[in-house]
């Protein structure tokens, strides 16, 4: 199954403007009221059985269940015929927003991290959904939703061929309004298979990536836009909240980050396509990115999009490009030497060369393409390209070669880490 979310520009009248924003509008007070609803149950079964709360208890029975998605669904049926204005919205959609509550709420429970789902305001509920398009709902340059009806998008590209749109989300950001189509394939793509070329990439401080032959420096896209952005913000102080003009200087805000994310993205797409036409195997760390952003190199990391380049954007290009993608094992790759594959030792941050303790190597290299160097050894090693060399050797001097992979093996273990090695290769 092959799903792709294609982004369009609405062009909307000031009519289609006031029928989305009713749309928003009621959606919202759904989502809200339900919210309420799961919360007040909750709330209610937070005391013990033999003693009540000493300032105020919500009166819900022992017996009535939590408000779960199907009881609410139904509930909502039922409450359209008190309420009239909840018929002006497709019942699909509504649906969905009970989806979206009840997503909210299980990640909650799964993740508490996350946070506990919250009340929408008008800033806060963006988008809604159509989960059953209309059989035709596409034609060049305008779309159908159903009971909006046809309206103009600009088509900044083709509709992919042969994909069937499966679902429909208009969302709300500070340019404008968008159309997201979500196509879908029942085609299944096989997975890519190891090529001939790899390449190693490690995730830098001084740069962004760093390749075995060079690094590559990322265009620093909010600290650019600081000076505006502080200008703005400083500005926006002097507003009354929530007046008009707070309103205007608070989009303007917000159409400036859209700008620097925009850019941002088109750069990682465009340094992603280029790594994938230099090798066929790309091989990365596997570095959970969300607690870097949150120590040393927070900002720096926040404003490249590091994470998002390496666990998103690479893989989906790669995956487009028919190339093979793995991640391999993070640990102590700065403290491995690239060429003879000693443990040097921890390095300090500062230190940005990396210099083998090996007497008999002694090799001098910039830090961070030394561990992309480290990297494309070891994901060479998990596809079983180092063992094939091996073997190409002993085949070449006609004797016994077992030795020198035996010996490289003890060094890899030697290490601590073994993880993706193949370790049975040594009796091939
Ligand atoms: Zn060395």
């Amino acid at each position: 199954m092959i799903t792709y979310a294609y982004r369009y520009k609405i062009k909307p009248t000031a009519k289609e403007i006031k029928q989305f924003e009713q749309y928003l509008s009621i959606c919202r007070s759904v989502y809200n009221f339900a919210h309420a609803e799961r919360k007040a149950w909750l709330e209610s079964r937070k005391c013990q059985v033999d003693r009540c709360s000493i300032t105020s208890e919500y009166i819900i029975p022992a017996e009535q269940p939590f408000p779960n998605y199907n009881i609410q669904a139904k509930a909502l049926t039922k409450a359209k015929k008190k309420l009239p204005h909840l018929k002006l919205v497709n019942a699909q959609c509504l649906q969905q927003v009970l989806r979206r509550l009840d997503k909210a709420w299980t990640d909650f429970f799964r993740m508490p991290s996350r946070g506990f789902p919250r009340f929408r305001n008008a800033n806060r509920y963006r988008s809604f959904k159509f989960p059953q398009p209309n059989t035709v709902c596409l034609d060049v340059g305008r779309v159908n939703l159903p009971s909006i009806g046809w309206f103009r998008i600009r088509q900044s590209r083709p509709y992919p061929e042969w994909f069937v749109p499966k679902q429909l989300q208009i969302v709300r950001k500070a340019s404008g309004y968008y159309l997201v189509i979500y196509f879908e394939s029942p085609e299944t793509v096989p997975d890519a298979l190891p090529g001939k070329k790899s390449i190693g990439l490690d995730a830098g401080i001084e740069s962004f990536i760093a390749t075995p032959t060079q690094l590559i420096k990322s265009p620093k896209f909010l600290i650019h836009k600081a000076r505006k952005l502080k200008l703005l913000q400083r500005r926006l102080k002097n507003k009354t909240k929530g007046s008009h003009n707070w309103l205007k200087l608070q989009n303007k805000i917000a159409r400036l980050h859209e700008k620097v994310a925009h850019a941002r993205r088109d750069w990682h797409f465009k340094l992603a396509y280029e790594i994938t036409s230099q090798a066929d195997n790309i091989f990365v760390e596997d570095i959970n990115f969300k607690s870097w952003s949150k120590g040393l190199f927070c900002k720096q990391s926040l404003d490249s999009g590091i994470g998002g380049f390496i666990n998103t954007v690479l893989p989906y290009v790669a995956w487009k490009q028919g190339k093979f993608y793995l991640k391999v094992d993070k640990n102590g790759t700065s403290q491995e030497c690239c060429k003879c594959h000693t443990f040097t030792g921890k390095k300090e941050l500062g230190q940005r060369i990396h210099i083998c303790s090996n007497p008999s190597c002694r090799h001098t290299e910039p830090r961070d393409t030394c561990s992309a160097k480290v990297i494309q050894y070891r994901g060479e090693w998990a596809v079983g390209h180092i063992v094939q060399q091996d073997k190409l050797a002993q085949n070449a001097c006609g004797g016994d070669a077992t030795g020198i992979v035996q010996l490289t093996l003890f060094d890899l273990v030697g290490n601590q880490r073994g993880k993706n090695l193949p370790l049975n290769c040594a009796s091939n």
